[in-house]
């Protein structure tokens, strides 16, 4: 059994709470950072003692610095740092760019990719004194593809694919990969609201026909965290029912 910790932003959502769950079935240790869903997340937690792991859940604003640097130091202090850290936390703000204010595209850009940095930045510490780290980031198709009224979203999700090379160009040699995934329409509540119509036209375009499960994008974060994975690093890698082709 694997005895070290996993971190997991956004680990209250659709997406973020099922690779919890799929990592502490690995073996690891979780701590869920979040701030919305604390229903759900008193159930993921649930969950994750059921399965056998230790696990906290911790409200803290992923794209607040300083909250961020001194609340992954105590825990690093605390639980001996991380082997795996997946930035999950994410949110829309969709306008188009004449509509677009400023507080919702910083509110984008910073949730999305300054957090990355933010959470980042005191986890590879830990791992290079480790020798060993996974890091995955939850980027989107639409940083590939773009979307209307979506420049904010797209450019954070852009963002964290080349934030993602650069890792993984500084750190391998402490045997740290860092790799992206690409979800395409998954069923959670960020895409519960698009509107039914806007929904089936999308279904059109998607060659498997059906948006992705929560599931299909944590197997992957799963394969990652693995040793079987232990050559890849800089990838990006999509999950998206072949979206990305169209
Ligand atoms: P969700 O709304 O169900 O979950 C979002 C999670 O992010 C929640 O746990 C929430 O508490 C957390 N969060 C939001 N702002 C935060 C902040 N400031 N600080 C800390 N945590 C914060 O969304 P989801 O569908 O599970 O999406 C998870 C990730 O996957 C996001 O990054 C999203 O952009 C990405 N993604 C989702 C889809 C999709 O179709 N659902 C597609 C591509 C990419």
């Amino acid at each position: 059994m694997i005895k070290s910790w996993a971190l997991v932003t956004g680990g209250s959502g659709g997406i973020g709470s099922k690779i919890s769950l799929d990592l502490a079935r690995l073996g690891y240790n979780v701590v869920i950072f979040y701030v919305k869903n604390h229903g759900r997340v008193g159930e993921t937690i649930k969950k994750l003692d059921k399965i056998g792991v230790a696990s906290k859940s911790i409200c803290v604003d992923v794209s607040n610095y300083n909250l961020v640097k001194d609340t992954v130091n105590d825990l690093i202090l605390d639980l001996g740092g991380f082997d795996v850290l997946v930035n999950c936390a994410g949110i829309t703000k969709d306008a188009l760019l004449k509509d677009l204010t400023n507080s919702s595209w910083n509110e984008v850009i910073d949730t999305n990719l300054k957090s990355c940095f933010n959470v980042t930045k005191p986890v590879v510490s830990s791992m290079i004194k480790k020798n060993y780290g996974r890091i995955i980031n939850i980027s989107s198709v639409i940083a590939q593809t773009g979307a209307i009224g979506q420049s904010n979203y797209s450019a954070s999700k852009s963002g964290l694919i080349g934030f993602t090379k650069s890792l993984a160009l500084e750190y391998a040699k402490w045997n740290i990969t860092v790799n992206t995934i690409c979800p395409g329409f998954i069923k959670t509540s960020m895409t519960e609201e698009i509107p039914d119509k806007v929904k089936e036209k999308i279904i059109k375009k998607i060659p498997k026909l059906k948006f992705g499960l929560p599931n299909d994008v944590s197997r992957a974060v799963c394969f990652l965290a693995s040793p079987n994975a232990e050559y890849i690093t800089g990838s990006t890698i999509n999950i998206d029912g072949g979206f990305s082709m169209v």
